[in-house]
């Protein structure tokens, strides 16, 4: 098809797609979430019928695109992908559902970027599977609904919460994705080494393991860039102290943190002496938009228990300051 809206979303020259799973199977971590999936794709599989909706929710790089890939293959169904934001107008999105095959999979990424207007007829189609499109204009103006055929819309988005109840409510199958474990990330840094042809020993490993800020995604980037470290060293194998020497010099932290999260806190803890400090004004102070600091910076240094956002604004806590190894100014909080 050379409609935009289905080639939007991952081009073929995406690194990330050397890397990704293809099977449940080779998924690794997200447990609960891949046992839930299994027993549902085989029920849908049984009947013929298309899978419920589903949708993802969770801090970037996690897996969901992966996630959504996987449903279709295992399903045995088509998969077609876009994005929220793409999606500028009704007749876009009705184009793509009445192009769909029975029981495929639609994937919509930034699902709650999606304009109102195009939401409103996204209802009845999850629902009913039918689109109600206007005909006309003025007081001859009518309403025509046309029949799609079954679908399993796969929806991702960065917070739950993002979402309009309506939307969120039509989903038969939220699944939210947790930041892996530094052994989980292991075993994708292995598997991902294999792909790459990198050799690399079991220290290595762990180190980008412990790096990747418990992401998959970020994990294949530092992979990607000590191979370019150990390429240009000459000796083969990427051992602990290699990737250590590599990481360092990219900026990345024994925690894993960039230049970017360092400037965060230090924000936090030089100009506003440890918080509270309201999301806007780090915002501001930062150049960064307030999306980016809500869903990309804060989610894993909340993990990490360095920082935590409370009713009056993002405080350090005392790991925070440890971590910048800043004495406190006054008894810190946490
Ligand atoms: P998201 O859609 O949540 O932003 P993606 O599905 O695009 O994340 O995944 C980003 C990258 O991380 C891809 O290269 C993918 O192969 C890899 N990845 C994600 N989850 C896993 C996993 N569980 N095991 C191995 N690799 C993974």
């Amino acid at each position: 098809t050379d409609n935009p809206n289905l080639t939007a979303s991952r081009q073929p020259d995406d690194p990330d797609a050397a890397l990704r799973p293809k099977s449940l199977t080779e998924f690794v971590g997200q447990e609960a979430a891949r046992d839930n999936l299994r027993v549902f794709i085989e029920a849908a599989r049984g009947r013929g019928e298309a899978m419920d909706h589903v949708l993802f929710f969770g801090p970037p790089g996690l897996g969901k695109t992966t996630l959504a890939q996987i449903i279709a293959r295992e399903l045995g169904v088509g998969f077609r992908a876009t994005s929220g934001p793409v999606i500028a107008k009704a007749g876009d999105l009705a184009a793509l559902l009445t192009n769909l095959e029975p029981n495929d999979v639609l994937f919509i990424d930034e699902i709650h970027r999606l304009n109102p207007v195009v939401e409103e007829v996204l209802y009845p189609a999850m629902e009913d599977r039918a689109l109600d499109i206007i005909i006309g204009e003025g007081p001859s103006a009518r309403s025509v609904r046309i029949d799609l055929p079954p679908f399993t819309l796969v929806g991702a988005t960065t917070r739950q919460g993002l979402l309009t109840t309506p939307l969120r409510d039509r989903f038969g199958i939220p699944v939210r994705l947790n930041f892996y474990t530094v052994e989980e990330l292991e075993h994708v840094v292995t598997r991902g080494a294999r792909l790459l042809d990198l050799p690399i020993d079991a220290g290595g490993a762990r180190e980008i393991a412990r790096r990747s800020r418990g992401t998959p995604r970020v994990a294949g980037r530092l992979m990607r860039r000590v191979r370019d470290f150990a390429h240009v060293a000459g000796n083969g194998t990427v051992t602990a102290a290699m990737a250590d020497a590599a990481l360092t010099r990219l900026e990345v932290d024994r925690l894993g943190l960039d230049a970017m999260d360092r400037r965060y806190l230090m924000m936090i803890a030089g100009t506003y002496k440890g918080g509270p400090v309201g999301v806007e004004t780090l915002a501001a102070g930062l150049s960064e938009p307030r999306d980016t600091i809500e869903e990309v910076i804060e989610p894993y240094l909340i993990q990490l228990g360095l920082i935590a956002r409370t009713a009056r604004g993002r405080c350090l806590n005392d790991a925070g300051w440890a971590h910048l190894d800043i004495k406190p100014p006054r008894p810190a909080t946490g």
